[in-house]
């Protein structure tokens, strides 16, 4: 039994048997053709061809996954249409004398080079995209399509990586799991796994070579741990998580349409957080009693430029139809530390977690924001939308937010469009808010704890710098004592008190989180349903202090 490690981009467990996905290796020969001309000619017939394979990539992916992932596929296509790429295959064909899929390789590479070394996150990513739209090219004019085989039976996806390209085309009913040697947790493969419940590993170091296809192999998406030719200890195991995973799943299904209440009584709003409108299925299929984090920044971060206010309007209506009545509460532009967008064109910074952020960064460009703010009250008549603002440190800062925010909707009421009432709320995520909370209370209609980012300030953390995990402790009594604070000074003022952050679904601190007075979790939609059930085994009895 090999056993390997990585990092968990979706829990869950897998066992079966290894298909390996590995990449083409075309080789690519240079020759030299009778005419540079012709050789263009080529090249843009095979362009224009890739375009059109990309055009029908993207209406399966959007049917799959959702306009919002599918993007890339746009993306792709008009990478196609660039000219500083065009430019440089067609100057390589003429200045050399070269064949068409001689050039596009040699640009791919040359592009690839570049991107990577870029410091910008995003950036680095618009590497593999490169590569993948001058594989297709070089597919076309060579007559290999590419395909992905897979045979009948699920299996476990090993790969170097997988371009997005790749992971839409696979069979996702026969995808048991996916084990990648690179990738990052924002990758496509990743977000595919998680929001469709596929348990998914990235950064396992293991030399995929063919001797691994068809192996056995068990994948812990718990721990983060993939064991090849596992023994028959390891796989008993297995299969006995597996079943009773299955069985939690099944008993879990029968707690859909009970309350989120304990045996003494409390009840509690049980929300999910999203990342696009696809997701809004699935928080619906886990029963969801509303939307309590939409991460806006998503649409952002998908698109090559900025969404308009007509593309964010269509998204945002889409949301609040489709939960009914139920409240959704869309958190305005996040953008900044780990979260990029290369338009932005936001400098680098020494500490982009300290830096020029989220609120901050709409405050500093009040355009980008009111275009939001236009887009989020115009969808406020079609259900019921309530804002939140992250990241907030001041009273300053909040009462500037609800003088454009008022200003939005003066404006809006002017040109005759209809607006609902929407609920503004805040994130409280820096120890700043924490300890101002009884004065911002004053200011809006709700607080959502972010903990994610509360815990990170609290205890000089980065969240993304796994060295220091030894450090971090999720439970830390300085994260827990602040959340007390919060709920007492919202309470106060009467004003409801959300936790958003990943620790909402720490079944752990439920009961502490109940006792404090917490009025809501919002969590993933796989997680609503074992919180429902952790909810209603609690008795808190009389005495409800912590
Ligand atoms: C948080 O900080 O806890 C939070 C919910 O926001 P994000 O994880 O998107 O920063
Ligand atoms: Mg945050």
């Amino acid at each position: 039994m090999q056993t390997y490690k990585g990092k968990s981009v979706y829990g869950g467990i897998a066992v079966g048997k290894i298909h390996i996905i590995k990449k083409k290796e075309r080789l690519i020969t240079q020759r030299r053709p009778k005419s540079a001309e012709e050789e263009i000619a080529r090249f843009e017939a095979a362009r224009t061809n890739a375009k059109e394979q990309l055009a029908e990539l993207y209406g399966r992916a959007v049917a799959e996954v959702g306009e919002t992932n599918a993007a890339i596929f746009e993306i792709h296509r008009m990478m196609l249409d660039d000219d500083d790429y065009i430019e440089a295959v067609h100057s390589i064909i003429s200045d050399q004398t070269v064949n068409a899929e001689y050039a596009a390789a040699v640009t791919a590479d040359n592009f690839a080079e570049m991107f990577s070394a870029m410091d910008d996150a995003y950036m680095k990513e618009r590497a593999a995209d490169v590569k993948d739209i001058s594989e297709r090219i070089i597919g076309i004019l060579t007559n290999s399509d590419g395909r992905i085989f897979m045979g009948g039976e699920p299996q476990i996806i090993l790969a170097d990586d997988l371009t997005p390209s790749e992971t839409v085309q696979l069979d996702k009913s026969l995808v048991l799991a996916f084990v990648t040697v690179h990738g990052s947790t924002n990758s496509h493969t990743a977000i595919l796994a998680r929001t469709m419940n596929i348990p998914a590993l990235i950064g396992v170091k293991l030399d995929i070579s063919d001797n691994l296809e068809g192996k056995t192999a068990v994948v812990d998406g718990f721990n983060g741990v993939m064991y090849i030719e596992p023994s028959d200890e390891c796989l008993r195991e297995a299969e006995c998580r597996l079943s009773e995973e299955k069985k939690k799943h099944s008993l879990l299904q029968k707690l859909k349409g009970k309350e989120n209440i304990t045996k003494d009584g409390k009840s509690v709003m049980l929300y999910a957080n999203i990342g696009n409108i696809k997701d809004l299925a699935y928080a619906k299929q886990n029963d969801a009693g509303g939307i309590g984090l939409f991460r806006s920044e998503f649409i952002y971060m998908e698109s090559v430029t900025y969404p308009t206010e007509e593309e964010q309007f269509r998204i945002y209506k889409k949301a609040a139809e489709s939960m009914s009545g139920k409240r959704v509460i869309v958190r305005t532009l996040d953008i900044g530390a780990d979260k990029q967008a290369d338009y932005f064109n936001l400098g680098k910074e020494e500490n982009p977690a300290l830096g020029l952020r989220a609120i901050r960064l709409c405050l500093k460009r009040p355009e980008i924001f009111r275009t939001q703010l236009r887009a989020l009250c115009r969808a406020s008549h079609y259900g019921k939308i309530a804002i939140m603002y992250p990241m907030i440190t001041s009273v300053g800062e909040v009462r500037k937010i609800k003088e454009i925010s008022a200003g939005v909707r003066a404006e809006l009421t002017a040109e005759g469009i209809p607006l609902g009432e929407t609920e503004e709320g805040i994130m409280i995520e820096t120890p700043a808010a924490v300890m101002i909370s009884d004065l911002l209370a004053k200011e809006v209609d709700f607080f959502s704890i972010g903990t994610n980012d509360l815990s990170q300030y609290t205890m000089a953390i980065d969240r993304q710098n796994q060295n220091l995990e030894e450090f971090f402790d999720p439970h830390h009594e300085a994260v827990m004592r602040m959340i007390e604070l919060v709920c007492k000074n919202a309470h106060a003022e009467n004003k409801w008190v959300g936790i958003c952050g990943e620790l909402g679904a720490d079944l752990e601190l439920t009961e502490r989180f109940l006792r404090m007075g917490i009025d809501e979790l919002s969590v993933s939609p796989s997680c609503i349903l074992p919180v429902r059930n952790r909810i209603r085994s609690l008795d808190l009895g009389d005495g409800r202090g912590v």
